[in-house]
């Protein structure tokens, strides 16, 4: 089998990807701050981390995926300045921040699973893993790493030199900018929390008793800790935004590489890019949300969505406009047409025929997961005159084990049947008159429905009505 080639940020290069452990890929994903509704931004980065999972699984790999929930500790200035995300978004509601986690770990869930992402082999809170993470502050503290000041536990970035190594850094010319908090006492101005004091004079919800007295974790320090307990000290793929790339990955790899003394901590760090809306990052701060319910609202089914994310590599921005969402949701509808024809299909399937195009679909996939190339492949194989039916079909089966389309069951826009109680009860009544054999009466009512333009297929499933 030819390799798998990712581009990694670390070296910024195409790299040919091999596991530290023979077979087995142990891969680190960050997941959402669940204060608001997860939209399909947010969504966009789990389908990529979902490709590359497929991907890993083609190559015949066994994988353990960690994805985090981030449900404290998320402050809304990323200079440990602001608030914490999760219990602004409590008292503006009036409610908990267990109780708004929860909601929006819910949603990001069920919205995950519709879009065809697998499961990860672990899931993972940081509320959850406290004292992991009380423990690794205490390891850089032993080390002589952190400082305390009356804000906090902090770490201190002059004992780790490699700290603008990774994001490519000019910290001198950052002093001023956007990324600089001016929180009293820090030494470098790039120090960041590990564990943070309430601020005097207000009752936080979420917090802990600690070596360091009453608080909470730092953003960064639940990544190390978690990933460090499931994946050990050292790990193969390490994936999230590209927002990530200059604080959040950065004092990841400051924390973990210093407390465990390992280099590279993460051999292969991938970033997936961006979806705009109305020329800006979709974001929970803008507010220029658009989330997967909205869509389904709109007729447009959730894989729909995933077939419009397979339309970019996940390097390229996208940008998602009215326009472009119809014509994948088209698209899509085509492809799910050609399959129900096609797995029908009976007949000899000369394996030598399929070669070319599957060795053209997994090049693709391994070519830092082109998954355009490879939907581009996959409409070849469609429309492919040289293959019978048969043929067809062991290919797009084949090749939706990487696209996740659910081509093996869904069903087009034009056969799906809408619900009208009205007519579902005449449809009904039908069945019953035919299940009798009283034609004249299922006749009657056939003719009722044709009348208002409504057709009934009957399948092996039982009849489904549609209009047109
Ligand atoms: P957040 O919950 O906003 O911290 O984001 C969780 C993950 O989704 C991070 O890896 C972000 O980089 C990613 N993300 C947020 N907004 C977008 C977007 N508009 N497009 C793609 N990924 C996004
Ligand atoms: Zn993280």
């Amino acid at each position: 089998m030819q390799p798998l080639v990712l581009y990694n940020t670390r070296t910024r290069s195409k790299e040919i990807f091999e596991p530290i452990e023979e077979r087995h890929v142990r891969v680190y994903t960050c997941g959402p701050t669940v204060y608001a509704p997860q939209h399909i931004g947010n969504l966009r980065s789990q389908l990529f981390a979902d490709l590359l999972k497929r991907a890993l699984l083609a190559q015949g790999y066994r994988v353990t995926h960690v994805i985090n929930i981030t449900d404290v500790g998320h402050l809304t200035d990323d200079a440990d300045a602001g608030e914490d995300k999760m219990e602004r978004a409590a008292a503006e509601r009036g409610t908990t921040a267990r109780e708004i986690a929860e909601q929006y770990t819910d949603q990001w869930l069920r919205d995950r699973e519709r879009v065809g992402c697998l499961s990860p082999e672990v899931l993972c809170k940081a509320t959850e893993h406290i004292a992991e993470q009380i423990s690794l502050i205490e390891v850089l503290e032993q080390k002589g790493l952190s400082y305390r000041i009356e804000d906090g536990i902090y770490f201190d970035i002059s004992k780790f030199p490699r700290y603008t190594e990774f994001a490519r850094l000019d910290l001198e010319a950052q002093v001023g900018g956007g990324r600089i908090g001016d929180v009293p006492g820090k030494r470098n101005s790039a120090d960041f929390a590990l564990w943070k004091f309430p601020a005097s004079g207000t009752l936080r919800q979420q917090e802990w008793d600690s070596p360091w007295g009453r608080g909470f974790p730092g953003w960064h320090i639940e990544c190390s800790a978690m990933s460090r307990k499931y994946l050990g000290n050292q790990f193969d793929i390490h994936s999230g935004g590209v927002d990530h790339i200059g604080v959040h990955h950065t004092n990841e790899i400051a924390q973990s590489e210093s407390a465990d003394d390992v280099h590279p901590w993460v051999r292969f760090w991938l970033h997936g890019e961006f979806l705009d809306l109305r020329g800006k990052k979709m974001s929970k701060s803008i507010g220029n949300l658009c989330v997967l319910d909205d869509l389904i609202d709109r007729g447009i089914a959730p894989l729909a969505f995933r077939y419009f994310s397979l339309q970019a590599h996940y390097r390229q921005q996208q940008t998602f406009t009215d326009e472009a969402i119809e014509s994948a949701a088209t698209g899509y509808d085509r492809l799910v047409a050609h399959a129900a024809e096609l797995r029908a299909a009976r007949g000899d399937c000369e394996v030598s025929k399929l070669e070319p195009l599957r060795e053209r679909f997994w090049d693709a996939v391994r070519d830092d997961l082109n998954a355009p190339r490879a939907l581009a492949v996959t409409w070849e194989a469609v429309r492919s005159e040289g293959l019978g039916a048969a043929e067809r079909w062991a290919l797009l089966r084949e090749f939706d084990v990487f696209l996740g389309l659910d081509l093996q069951a869904a069903i087009p826009r034009s056969q799906i049947a809408e619900s009208d109680p009205r007519i579902d009860a005449l449809v009904a009544e039908r069945e019953a008159a035919r299940a009798r054999r009283d034609f004249a009466e299922s006749d009657r009512i056939r003719d009722v429905l044709a009348a208002e333009g409504i057709a009934i297929d009957d399948t092996p499933d039982g009849p489904r009505w549609r209009r047109g």
